[in-house]
């Protein structure tokens, strides 16, 4: 846990990554914190900057490709800005604080509609919120209404509550994940799967979830050992995230029980799960060259009014069908 939050980005790497905008959106949106309610954690921090800073406003600011949006903000600001209009836009193009003493007077703001009309923003202080990876996602900010400075110590302790602000954003992803092979949490993966109902119903979209569950692992654990059942594991969970589109996600569902939820899969999943099966029968784990495994599939595609549970529990009977059948193949939901 220490080393995960104990990141000190590469300074060779970072430099490009500043210009690097799809990998900076990119980790953005893998914190699926977009558009998500206000949350306890991120107002506590803009609370504490206030009241540390005797600012009105204190702002989490992430910007997106074409908008700020805004994760907590407490005081008199906006809650979505174009992102060529924010002052963040321009904090998180270094690695820098950017600190304006007085708006009015520095010719990068001066024009600023946040400056020349309500809430009339005199004076900012921002930081950027920097992944472990080394993208400036966006930025938290104290800001005032009259001109002031910002002292080097200020600044320290504003950086420390931004490194706070990622460090939620890490906890939050972790909690979601795995560990042992990087996939979605069974609850993580059921909660998409709800999502995606709503949104794939709206629109009228089809998707397909795809179970698979290894064949025999049991045997894998007798007879090599448990580490290496850990290790297949682990194998299975980097081949099935690299085949993995971004629209996509995969988790495992029990000990050796995985899915994918594909959307827009018109032909009903079974293509791709072929795929999967073909690629699984050839996986190499690393440090076991002698290991092979197959897995059986289910796939069920959705169906208006399903629940995730219901959907889960579709594929599920397919996969035991497929198992049934004699293992290492795909069946579909009927
Ligand atoms: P089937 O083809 O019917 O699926 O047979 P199976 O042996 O794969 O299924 P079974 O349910 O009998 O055994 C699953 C095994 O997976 C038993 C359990 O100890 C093992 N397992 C579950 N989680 C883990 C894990 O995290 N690591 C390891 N090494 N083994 C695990
Ligand atoms: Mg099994
Ligand atoms: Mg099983």
């Amino acid at each position: 846990m220490t080393a995960i939050l104990d990141y000190r980005p590469n300074t060779l790497a970072c430099d490009t990554k500043l210009t690097d905008e799809a990998g900076r959106v990119a980790a953005l949106r893998r914190y699926e914190i977009l558009d998500t309610k206000p949350e306890e954690p991120f107002d506590r921090i803009t609370a504490l900057v206030r009241t540390v800073f005797g600012v009105p406003i204190s702002i989490i600011s992430l910007i997106d490709s074409q908008r700020q949006w805004l994760k907590s903000a407490l005081g008199p600001v906006p809650q979505e800005i174009p992102r060529d209009l924010s002052f963040c836009t321009h904090t998180i193009r270094t690695r820098a604080p950017l600190v304006v003493s007085d708006a009015r007077a520095d010719e990068r703001f001066a024009q600023n509609p946040a400056v020349t009309n309500p809430p009339h923003i005199r004076s900012y202080l921002g930081v950027p919120l920097e992944t472990p990876d080394g993208y400036n996602i966006g930025s938290l900010c104290a800001i005032d209404l009259v001109p002031r400075e910002f002292t080097p110590p200020e600044i320290e302790i504003l950086k420390n509550f931004a490194s706070i602000v990622v460090d939620e954003l890490e906890l939050r992803n972790l909690a979601r994940l795995d560990h042992l092979t990087g996939a979605l949490s069974r609850r993580a993966f059921l909660e998409e799967a709800g999502q995606a109902i709503g949104r794939l119903t709206r629109y009228a979209h089809p998707a397909s979830i795809i179970m698979f569950d290894i064949d025999h692992f049991k045997l894998i654990n007798d007879n090599y050992g448990h580490p290496a059942g850990d290790a297949v594991l682990r194998a299975v969970g980097a081949a099935c995230t690299a085949l993995m589109r971004d629209c996509d996600s995969f988790g495992r569902l029990g000990g050796e029980e995985f899915a994918f939820l594909l959307p827009d899969t018109v032909t009903g999943g079974c293509a791709a799960a072929e795929r999967f099966r073909k690629i699984l029968a050839t996986l190499v784990t690393p440090g076991y060259p002698e290991i092979r495994i197959t897995a059986s599939f289910g796939i069920a595609s959705l169906t208006p009014g399903m629940t995730a549970e219901e959907w889960i529990a579709a594929a599920d009977t397919a996969l035991y069908t497929a198992k049934h059948d004699g293992r290492n193949q795909c069946r579909v939901a009927v």
